[in-house]
């Protein structure tokens, strides 16, 4: 199944939360544009996947954490547009075994483990030639698949509303997805990004994407960073029970490492007043429910770990 944009539509939220407080919020589905390939990975690694295939290149290769949804994603666009793939990971071995990494071994990638001090390296070019020479020449995808194609995928998300809003939200990782994000809507537009990850470098690093683009034409954004739990791939009691709640009123489903903090959020801030009346809000649901599976299979006690000859 090839992925289908045309699936992101836009669905309206209900809850008693948005009468008392006049406001509207709506969910844009990218979740629903491809099972594997979901929401901002496929809108990240669209033009990639052409400029590789403009340069004749036939792998690509990739970097990410044991349960990274770009990694999951460019194992099954490997497999479906016919690349080989490569995914260097950060960590053990034995990670290998988790639905992550399976799945994408099932889709043909080839896993390369790394500690975590060679993963901070990985950019540097040695790492790199010593990479073509194991491998022979591919496609380089950054991390989190961030780069300017990336973000020019990106911007397709904000093309493709057609109705009228005054705020736009959006789960921020690296910051490629909000980048382009901002980087395409009206200037009269509100844009607030919720990170997963705990820390400031983040407002950083997203003015250095934008710094191409003149400040008088960006619109009003911000990143609201209370909402991350703990930071990336934790979860609480609270924030559970929110996403439950939220599936069995919405019949949607939220992944916990991304969109569930974010829609969290989205609600406080309501509850809180933040928005004045008449507000209307569309939140973007980027995808990353393979995560689930590897959130729930991270959270099992399990025996083989406690095993040391297991790798
Ligand atoms: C990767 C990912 C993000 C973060 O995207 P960035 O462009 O890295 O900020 C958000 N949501 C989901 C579901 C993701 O998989």
């Amino acid at each position: 199944m090839l992925p289908d944009e045309s699936k992101a539509i836009i669905q309206e939220l209900k809850d008693p939360l948005f009468k008392e407080n006049e406001i509207r919020l709506f969910i844009k589905r990218e979740d629903l544009i491809h099972p594997e390939i979901s929401g901002n990975k496929w809108r990240k690694l669209k033009y990639n996947l052409k400029e590789a295939r403009a340069q004749n290149l036939s792998t690509l290769l990739t970097f990410g954490g044991a349960f990274s949804n770009h990694i999951a994603a460019v194992a099954a666009a490997g497999k479906l547009f016919d690349f080989k793939t490569i995914g260097i990971i950060r960590g053990e071995e034995r990670a290998a075994k988790n639905p992550t990494l399976t799945k994408a071994g099932e889709n043909g990638m080839e896993l390369y483990f790394i500690s975590r001090e060679v993963y901070r390296m990985k950019s540097n070019s040695d790492f790199i030639s010593q990479l073509t020479k194991k491998y022979g020449s591919f496609y380089l995808l950054p991390e989190g698949g961030g780069n300017d194609l990336a973000i020019k995928g990106s911007r397709e998300i904000v093309a493709q509303i057609d109705q009228p809003f005054d705020v736009i939200c959006c789960p921020v990782g690296t910051g490629g997805t909000i980048t382009g994000i901002i980087a395409s809507v009206d200037k009269s537009i509100n844009v607030y990004g919720f990170p997963a990850l705990k820390g400031n470098f983040l407002k950083k690093d997203i003015e250095i994407l934008l710094s191409p683009i003149p400040g008088h034409k960006l619109p009003e954004w911000r990143l609201f960073n209370d909402y991350h739990f703990g930071g990336y791939a934790k979860i609480t009691n609270e924030l559970e029970g929110f996403m439950e709640d939220f599936k069995r009123i919405n019949s949607i489903l939220l992944d916990p490492v991304y969109t569930g903090k974010m829609m969290f959020g989205i609600y406080d801030l309501i509850k809180k007043d933040h928005f004045p009346k008449g507000t209307k809000i569309i939140a973007i649901h980027t995808g990353g429910l393979q995560g689930i599976e590897g959130f729930d299979y991270m959270k099992k006690p399990r025996q083989e770990l406690k095993n040391p000859n297991v790798v």
